[in-house]
């Protein structure tokens, strides 16, 4: 079957996007195919020549996406896709509708004299961890492909290899996007692009402004939540990073967490620790304040009344952050119905663990029902979960181990297991990556001889910084 491309935002927001196309490229060639993906969209695995956007079907309109966001803070007006051309949009087999866009296709009006390529290492980096968070059923935009271009792109280390990643989204609107639009003081393509988010994220809110605002409020609530529970940390938290759909999205020097410490930060960027674990849940409130702002003349003609509005939804975000955080950890506690005393019982093991490996102390806590004895090896002070212990088991469901090894997964990408496969994959060979990719897109089915995929770093490995 071949593809086709709609050009579906092109054509309904044409004043935020310019028609583009991607930069030659010598030799591209298809690294790695998601055959599942591509499945779902109802396509055969296409030439490498039409995957970097080159001998693309007849009537395909690529376009740049405009875009603004607040970047550690401070507002940009214009960043858009420096790097990135959209493809248009594909009907899945599953009836909905996706965007299709590359990144690392080549410089566009929006590259702020950046050379708009992307290197090998963060396009494996992004495919990994896409599929990672997919199987861990938490709401991600995901690779249909990597591409080597046969070029080199220079970076600080040096000339390194030229990829692209073909990424799959349910839609690239970000909170950036609104701003964008709002920046441009038109009132009405602000409603053209809310009327257009809605249409395609949440239909059944049309010409609801102040209900399209609460609906991604509680998807971002839930998805923050979910990063939280599995001990991931975005590491750019920029608007420009947060989606209007509620799917994660560009996954630059993210990383799990290995050691629980709430400071915990990985980005070299990130000096102050805006964007570390802890801070997450409050960053979430701060990026959905910037998205109200640009709704509040949707929301209400009358401006008093809009800001109480949106106000009132803003208020209620910390309250579904925590709602779905709370509900995240029953499940990995194996706890049955609510209780009062929950969210007091869960604080309790987090300070029981800290500084132990996250991943490990909730897979090896439904053993501890019977034998506490494999997870206290993790704890420095082995007592120092004693007196939780009787409180939890009081309170455990009847088949709770069975139900607990199906909410904390045993195999995520490991820091060092991610960097081993990244550099052998620069040497050509691509059996590490292939095999991580393999353990983390089943993560909680433990098999044999997958051992090394779950245990934390060595101690060799050292601090773990990342880059963009
Ligand atoms: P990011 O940090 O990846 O979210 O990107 C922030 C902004 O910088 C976006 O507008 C990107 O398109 C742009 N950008 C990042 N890297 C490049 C690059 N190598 N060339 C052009 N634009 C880039
Ligand atoms: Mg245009
Ligand atoms: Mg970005």
């Amino acid at each position: 079957m071949t593809v086709h491309f709609q050009s579906d935002y092109a054509a309904a927001l044409p004043d935020l996007c310019l028609d583009w196309t991607s930069a030659d490229c010598p030799d591209p060639r298809i690294l790695k195919y998601n055959e599942a993906l591509g499945g779902l969209l109802g396509m055969d695995r296409p030439e490498a020549r039409l995957l970097s956007g080159h001998d693309l079907p007849p009537g395909t309109r690529p376009v740049a996406q405009a875009y603004a966001g607040h970047q550690f803070g401070g507002f940009s007006p214009r960043l858009g896709d420096g790097r990135a051309l959209l493809l248009g949009e594909v009907r899945g087999t599953d009836g909905a509708l996706r965007d299709v866009a590359l990144k690392g296709s080549g410089a566009t009006p929006f590259s702020r004299g950046a050379d708009g390529r992307a290197a090998l290492g963060p396009v494996l980096r992004e495919y990994l961890m896409g599929e990672a968070m997919a199987a861990l059923n938490i709401p991600t935009t995901r690779a249909l492909a990597a591409l080597t271009t046969g070029e080199d792109v220079w970076r600080e280390e040096g000339a390194l290899p030229g990829a692209i990643l073909v990424r799959v989204a349910a839609s690239h609107l970000r909170v950036g996007t609104f701003q964008y639009a709002a920046a441009q003081g038109d009132l009405e393509q602000v409603r053209r692009l809310a009327d257009y988010a809605i249409a395609r994220h949440y239909p059944d809110l049309a010409g609801d402004y102040a209900g399209f605002f609460a609906a991604v409020a509680g998807r971002q609530a839930r998805l923050i939540a979910q990063w939280m529970l599995v001990g991931f940390v975005h590491g750019v938290m920029n608007t420009d990073n947060m989606t209007i759909s509620g799917q994660t999205i560009d996954y630059g020097p993210c990383a799990f967490m290995e050691a629980y410490a709430p400071g915990t930060v990985f980005s070299s960027i990130d000096r102050q620790g805006r964007y570390a674990y802890g801070n997450q849940p409050l960053i979430l409130g701060w990026n959905l304040a910037r998205l109200a702002e640009t709704l509040l003349p949707l929301i209400d003609a009358d401006e008093g009344r809009a800001v109480e509005r949106a106000t009132r939804i803003l208020e209620g975000v910390a309250g579904q952050y925590q709602d779905a955080w709370l509900e995240g950890m029953r499940s990995k506690l194996g706890l049955d119905g609510t209780d009062p005393g929950d969210r007091d019982l869960a604080e309790a093991f987090l300070v029981g663990i800290e500084g132990a490996d996250w991943t490990l102390c909730f897979r090896r806590l439904s053993r501890a029902i019977d034998d506490p004895s494999a997870l206290r090896v993790l704890l420095a002070g082995a007592d120092r979960l004693d007196d939780w212990l009787p409180r939890w088991r009081a309170r455990l469901a009847r088949d709770a181990a069975q139900r607990m090894e199906a909410a904390n997964p045993l195999y995520i990408p490991r820091n060092e297991r991610v960097e081993e496969a990244l550099a052998a994959a620069h040497e050509g060979d691509m059996g590490p990556f292939d095999a991580l990719l393999a353990a983390v897109s089943a993560p909680f089915h433990e098999r044999g001889g997958l051992e090394k995929y779950a245990l934390p770093a060595s101690e060799g490995f050292g601090t773990y910084r990342t880059f963009c």
